[in-house]
């Protein structure tokens, strides 16, 4: 089970006095709270601090494993193996440092592991209160996952300020404000300036009321970001009397086209500047080199590539993020625009997959789960192995990929996953119970009566060769799992005999990808690929696929 890691002894001294800059959000959600907090991680990466991040979540879920992603978007999985919030991933990929499990937290970890302490006897007699004892927990779990190296903790609260649910939250973080000196926390406030048409103008008030109701609560914020894009210096001026805070610590946050641009561009504006003010630091002026570079390749991208990603989330983009931007990652090593497709694998029918399907240089298949969309999927998959499309499937993708050649090109009529046909003849794709971790340690699912976390979950070696190892430069990688079924190592001799390579496997023989070799470019993987690309460094899969996506449209 995921049972969070109870934070039972006081938090170890740190040997230096890391700084904590906590990220608010105002007005509304949405505002890219998480990508402002993981930019101002980058700029201050870059100009030699060691950034950690933390994302607290006011949801009584336990984690985000459960969730539905059209509602919650992407479940990011860490190399340790958590379920984990979206934002971590914008961490990863700006500061380019491995979050942890105990880098995200819910509202649900934090009460299940008081009321276990409390049945334990641990509060010894007390009534068991959300101030001290919820707001205790929070505190630990906060310096739990400090590291002794960091030098700055950024720690983003999720929801917006005036929700009743991250109340205890604010109540944690403005006590850790109070407990320390000045100079080590800073609050910086996102919140949203919106147009109004017939007046033509930004209006200020609701961020007003809204850094009001921070100071109700007991926290003054250092430092705006206001969400909206002309915002006159009257208007900065204004919010900034009306907030209290010094004019220069009121910034405007405008829409960017690639949020990879924000990092030089808080620099330019200041952000990290006042940050560094607030925190009485003076550390080197950064190092954006890498990001400028990449701000080149953005604004000099001469060719670009239509992707079609087949997906069943496809109502709310976010909940394939990670896949997303390692695609354009990808792409821009390359100098080549991504135009991606979001296509419901449920309007794909036998008679308009090929009309949907064209104008796309290739067909990447994402992870999901259960029945629906399935039938769509597998009509997509077939049709890019008979047109000679290139095809990356992931995890899910990669199981159907197979169980679409082993009806079609081994005679294995009705094979499928057991998880969309239980009974069926040939079952390719199948539940494991067992299997060794990287370390040899057991593992098992075990589904019974709790969904959490019963997954081949985080970060195992893979074994590569052939075409695949090439690819990656190398013949080991370790890859992230989020999965239950695995390929059926039954059928590997049939499927081999019919030309199906597998490409890769775990340290037990499980299978990690497959290719197809009598086609340009068709693997499918069984881990999740984009969870390790980052903007700066890529991914070796992806930018072979879309290297394969950009031969597909000069032949
Ligand atoms: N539903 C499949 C499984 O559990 C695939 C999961 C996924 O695509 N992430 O094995």
């Amino acid at each position: 089970m995921n049972t969070p890691v109870a934070a039972e002894s006081a938090p170890q001294a740190t040997p230096k006095a890391v700084k904590f800059v906590f990220v608010t959000g105002g007005v509304v959600s949405s505002l890219g709270k998480g990508v402002a907090a993981a930019s101002l991680g980058a700029v201050l990466s870059a100009r030699g601090l060691v950034v950690n991040m933390l994302k607290l979540d006011p949801y009584i879920n336990v984690d985000p494993g459960t969730m539905n992603p059209v509602q919650h978007g992407e479940v990011f999985v860490t190399e340790d193996g958590a379920e984990t919030d979206l934002d971590l991933g914008h961490y990863e990929r700006f500061i380019g440092r491995k979050m942890r499990r105990c880098n995200n937290f819910t509202t649900g970890q934090i009460y299940e592991s008081v009321i276990k302490r409390e049945r334990k006897g641990d509060y010894l007699g007390k009534t068991v209160q959300v101030i001290p004892h919820v707001t205790d927990e929070i505190k630990k779990f906060i310096a739990r996952a400090v590291l002794p190296e960091d030098d700055i903790v950024i720690v983003e609260i999720g929801g917006t300020v005036g929700d009743i649910e991250s109340l205890p939250f604010l109540e944690a973080v403005r006590q850790m404000r109070q407990e320390k000196p000045a100079n080590e926390t800073c609050f910086v406030h996102v919140t949203l300036l919106p147009y109004v048409p017939s007046a033509g103008e930004y209006k200020t008030k609701p961020t007003q009321h809204s850094v009001r109701e921070l100071r109700e609560i007991g926290i003054m914020p250092n430092i705006l970001l206001c969400r909206g894009d002309d915002i006159s210096p009257e208007n900065l001026q204004k919010i900034a009397m009306f907030g209290n805070l010094s004019p220069g610590n009121v910034f405007v946050a405008p829409d960017v086209k690639s949020v990879y641009l924000l990092p030089q561009q808080y620099h330019a504006d200041g952000v990290d500047k006042a940050v560094c003010e607030v925190l009485d630091i003076q550390p080197p002026a950064p190092d954006l080199a890498q990001w400028q570079d990449f701000t080149t390749r953005f604004n000099n991208a001469e060719d670009s590539v239509n992707i079609a990603m087949v997906g069943k989330y496809v109502a709310l983009t976010d909940s394939y993020k990670s896949l997303t931007e390692a695609l354009h990652h990808a792409g821009l090593r390359q100098q080549t625009r991504i135009n991606l497709s979001y296509i419901d694998a449920e309007e794909l029918q036998e008679d308009t997959v090929a009309e949907k399907l064209a104008g796309h240089d290739a067909v990447v298949i994402p992870g999901g789960f259960g029945l629906r969309g399935v039938e769509g999927k597998l009509l997509a998959s077939r049709y890019v192995r008979e047109n000679n499309i290139p095809f990356l499937g992931i995890c899910i993708g990669m199981q159907l990929a197979v169980v679409e050649f082993a009806r079609h090109c081994a005679g294995l009529t009705n094979a499928h996953s057991t998880e969309m046909m239980n009974d069926t003849p040939h079952p390719i794709i199948a539940m494991l119970t067992e299997w060794q971790d990287d370390s040899g340690k057991q593992q098992q699912h075990s589904a019974e009566g709790d969904l959490g976390g019963t997954m081949r979950l985080g970060g195992e070696t893979c074994y590569l060769h052939g075409k695949l190892a090439e690819i990656y430069g190398s013949e080991q990688v370790v890859e992230r799992h989020r999965h239950r079924y695995e390929f059926n190592n039954a059928y590997r001799q049939q499927l081999e005999q019919a030309g199906l390579i597998f490409a890769a496997e775990n340290r037990n023989g499980l299978v990690e990808a497959i290719q197809l070799p009598q086609h340009p470019w068709f693997f499918g993987v069984q881990f999740h690929p984009e969870f390790t690309s980052s903007p700066l460094s890529g991914h070796a899969l992806f930018e072979s696929f879309i290297q394969a996506a950009r031969n597909a449209q000069q032949s």
